[in-house]
């Protein structure tokens, strides 16, 4: 239990906030997922003395992958080791952080004037919240192609801001399903000068987009891939329908991009799609610029609301979500501290006989 959450329900670290004695356990925010997002948020409300409680089921996108690059001052640590170190922030300052999954949210009547959620975890538990955050990432939908799944994060790629530098020089190939490919093929050859854009299922480049891959020297191969070849435990090659094997060490992909966004769905939290040339790319659930979303009370950070985000920019927009969601308690504590201080309770306005 966080230091935050006093005994009789009173959420409110400072001890002069919102409700809830009788109503279970109560959290100012409940954060779905502990993740870079997740943990930057509720680290930013345990700071500012919420009572914070993280559910995290322990998949974050990257988790394939053995490091984490371009984390300025982390370049290169495991995902595992940040988000340990992130957790222990957390927890050091009273945020509650527990392994589960979060399997649905309702909303409380506001007959009391306390209102918030409850929220439901799959292992038939639930506890309640003023606030939400959402920060469940996305799941990267792959290409259904032999091999990719196995080697995704390790020697299939799709983020040269990820992988690029560990690839450099290599022999890549980038498999195109979607309208994306010609640009990753054009973003890895800042890496290495041996590409080649496997059309796979997509139509021919026009004449621009043919002449721009020719003057960077990027090969195109045409034909479906069936499969990608593997040695030892080394991408070797791309198969292609033909039967011809084109040598490759790293193939890149271009993934769809699908927000974990079912947790949200109880209350009405609705994704929208990213098209990119007409083509979706992704969903994501939109919010404003404070990461506030459509529901009220639900907030959202990390990729589950910016697909583009890496750790660094996920972490960011937790802290910045984190802050709103404070500001957004604050007034309402105002407001309950304001109406209490217009009409003071009969209880504390009568006298006391001896
Ligand atoms: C292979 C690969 C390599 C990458 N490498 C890099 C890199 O080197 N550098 C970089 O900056 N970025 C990298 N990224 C991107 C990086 O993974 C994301 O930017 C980052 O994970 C986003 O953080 P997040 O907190 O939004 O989501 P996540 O890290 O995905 O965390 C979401 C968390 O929410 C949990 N969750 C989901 N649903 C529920 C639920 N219902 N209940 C409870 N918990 C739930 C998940 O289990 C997970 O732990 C990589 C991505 C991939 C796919």
């Amino acid at each position: 239990m966080a230091d935050a959450v006093s005994a009789d329900g009173d959420t409110d670290g400072a001890g002069d906030g919102a409700p809830a004695a009788g109503r279970g356990e109560w959290y100012d925010v409940v954060v779905v997922g502990g993740g870079a997002a997740g943990l930057s948020g509720a680290l930013a409300l345990a700071r500012a003395r919420r009572a914070v409680l993280v559910v995290d089921g322990g998949q974050p996108r990257n988790a394939p992958a053995a490091h984490v690059h371009n984390y300025l001052s982390r370049d290169g640590a495991a995902p595992s080791e940040l988000l340990a170190a992130g957790r222990a922030e957390v927890t050091g300052y009273g945020g509650r952080i527990i392994s589960g999954s979060v399997a649905s949210a309702v909303r409380l009547d506001d007959q009391d004037g306390i209102g918030g959620f409850r929220v439901a975890l799959t292992d038939g538990s639930s506890v309640h919240a003023r606030r939400l955050l959402v920060a469940t990432g996305l799941v990267d939908e792959l290409p259904d192609v032999p091999g990719v799944a196995e080697r995704w994060g390790r020697d299939v790629l799709h983020c040269p801001y990820c992988h690029g530098w560990e690839v450099r020089d290599q022999a890549i190939g980038v498999l195109a399903t979607g309208p994306m490919a010609a640009h990753q093929a054009q973003l890895f050859r800042q890496v290495s000068a041996d590409v080649t854009l496997f059309l796979h299922t997509e139509p021919e480049p026009g004449a621009e987009e043919s002449e721009r891959l020719a003057a960077r020297g990027i090969n195109v191969v045409r034909g479906e891939v069936v499969s990608l070849e593997v040695t030892g435990d080394h991408l070797s090659g791309v198969r292609l329908a033909s039967g011809q094997v084109v040598p490759r060490q790293a193939v890149v992909v271009g993934p769809r991009f699908n927000a974990r966004a079912d947790v949200g769905a109880s209350l009405g939290l609705a994704t929208t799609e990213l098209r990119v040339a007409g083509q979706v790319i992704g969903t994501y659930v939109p919010t404003d610029p404070t990461g506030a979303t459509a529901v009220p009370g639900v907030w959202a950070a990390g990729n589950v609301t910016d697909l583009m985000a890496q750790v660094i920019g996920a972490a960011a927009a937790g802290l910045m979500v984190g802050a709103a969601v404070n500001a957004d308690l604050i007034a309402e504590d105002i407001a309950r501290a304001v109406a209490a201080y217009r009409n003071p309770s009969p209880v504390a306005a009568e006298p006391i006989s001896v």
